[in-house]
């Protein structure tokens, strides 16, 4: 039996004082205002356990963890027809590259860039009724956790300031591959990547994905089949131009976002959050992967 407290104990204190912190995100101003020292982790485990450590019950922006939640839910509205409009290959390129775009003629290389992620906001802003709100609903459903929220303020932020996804959303629009306006669109996309969450409330939302698509209260929300196509997409495509390394250093499926969030799993056996905002050079949480790197290799436990 490993002793998955004495595990997370040892990383944390490890890691805790460690000078290389990364850099937090800036060009989304109002997560300027993190601290680099804040550091937590969350462990679940399908049996029903849990562990966690540090700053694990603060909340922060998932940012682009929230691609993997908004794909769990369009792929339950036009399951095989999504791949029609975006692709399921690795970038090789930074979240927020546009190029490849136009070398693809408007299809995005996978749903966890931003491209890719604004057509499926565009998928779910078509079929939700009350887009943003249905969104949260179902995100505080699968939690379990009616506390879960947007921060207004993150989501206004990144309006002002997204210019990048604006060029993205227009590129698509002239290729033919958004149905709603592009300011509909995005508006939608700024609060699903402002979902506030802690590492518990977000390990709690991905516990459907390491259990056959069935969340923490028992509900099936998607096929094992639909489940198996996410995870490879998170483990092909999670870390942008740094999946490899994710899957050489760690070797699980999981998917970061700017706020220093980190989610990973091991399908059938437990979910793992960090956070830590500090990110690399890659937009990757610096010390989340290092903490994941030595959780897997302690525990002797990956999908290799
Ligand atoms: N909202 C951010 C953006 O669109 C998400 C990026 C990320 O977390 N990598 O730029």
């Amino acid at each position: 039996m490993i002793d998955f407290q004495n595990v997370l104990d040892e990383i944390h204190n490890d890691l805790k004082l460690e000078k290389e912190r990364g850099l937090i995100a800036t060009y989304i101003p109002e997560l300027k205002k993190q601290s680099n020292t804040s550091f937590g982790i969350y462990l679940n485990t399908i049996s029903g356990e849990n562990f966690y450590v540090g700053d694990w019950n603060l909340k922060f922006s998932i940012q682009s963890i929230s691609k993997v939640l908004a794909l769990s839910k369009a792929i339950t509205f036009e399951n095989k027809n999504i791949w029609k409009r975006v692709d399921v290959e690795p970038s090789g390129n930074p979240f927020n590259q546009l190029s490849l775009l136009e070398l693809e003629n408007g299809i995005p290389r996978n749903p966890l860039i931003n491209t890719g992620a604004i057509v499926i906001a565009d998928i779910l802003v078509t079929h939700l009724k009350n887009p943003k709100e249905d969104f949260l609903n179902y995100v505080r459903h699968i939690s379990g956790d009616q506390s879960i929220n947007y921060n207004l303020e993150v989501a206004a932020s990144e309006q002002k300031t997204g210019f990048n996804n604006y060029a993205a959303a227009n590129l698509l629009k002239s290729y033919n591959n958004l149905n709603n306006d592009v300011d509909i669109v995005l508006d939608f996309y700024f609060h699903q990547c402002a979902l506030e969450m802690n590492c518990k409330q977000l390990s709690n939302a991905f516990y459907l994905f390491a259990n056959k698509g069935k969340c923490l209260n028992n509900n099936q929300h998607l096929t094992s089949s639909q489940v198996k196509r996410i995870n490879a997409i998170m483990l092909t495509c999670g870390f942008y131009d740094e999946a490899g390394e994710f899957a050489f250093e760690v070797g699980l499926p999981g998917k970061s976002g700017v706020g220093g969030g980190i989610v990973a799993l091991l399908p059938n056996d437990f979910v793992i959050v960090t956070w830590s905002p500090g990110l690399n050079p890659k937009g990757n949480s610096l010390i989340g992967m290092q903490a994941l790197e030595k959780f897997t290799t302690k525990t002797n436990r990956s999908i290799f």
